[in-house]
């Protein structure tokens, strides 16, 4: 069975595959790849999906650690964003980076990123760049 590991070192594991049709409307068929969740004791897949054909070490679909139970709800990063606000006016607090590092480490892009903390794509990627360890 094909298997790809992460940079992260994470294994994942080619289980099928699934037909999909994409935004212009083509049918295509995507890979569906299963890598075990970080959480300890967890039995749920982390799922990532593949075009057919692709190259997984190029696809950048394999950031993610957490299966879709343990990484961070969107309602719980929005609560914690909706408290950020009110403990500071600044735009980005401490718990904001914090929060958006975590994501990343998720394996969100900074597209994705925006979409739970409230600030655009590119002042996510300015901060992960100030932020980020080398
Ligand atoms: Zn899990």
């Amino acid at each position: 069975m094909q298997t790809y590991t992460t940079p992260k070192d994470l294994t994942f594991t080619h289980v099928g595959d699934e037909p999909h049709i994409r935004k212009d409307g083509q049918q295509t068929t995507l890979r569906v790849w299963h890598a075990p969740c970080a959480h300890t004791g967890c039995q749920k897949p982390v799922v990532a999906k593949t075009t057919v054909g692709a190259d997984p070490s190029k696809a950048g679909n394999f950031g993610r650690v957490h299966c879709d139970e343990h990484k961070l709800s969107k309602e719980a990063a929005t609560a914690k964003w909706a408290a950020a606000c009110k403990a500071s006016n600044t735009k980005a607090t401490e718990a904001v980076i914090s929060e958006i590092l975590q994501l990343r480490a998720d394996g969100l892009s900074p597209s994705e990123i925006a979409l739970f903390v409230s600030l655009s794509a590119s002042r996510i990627y300015a901060l992960l760049a100030k932020h980020s360890k080398p």
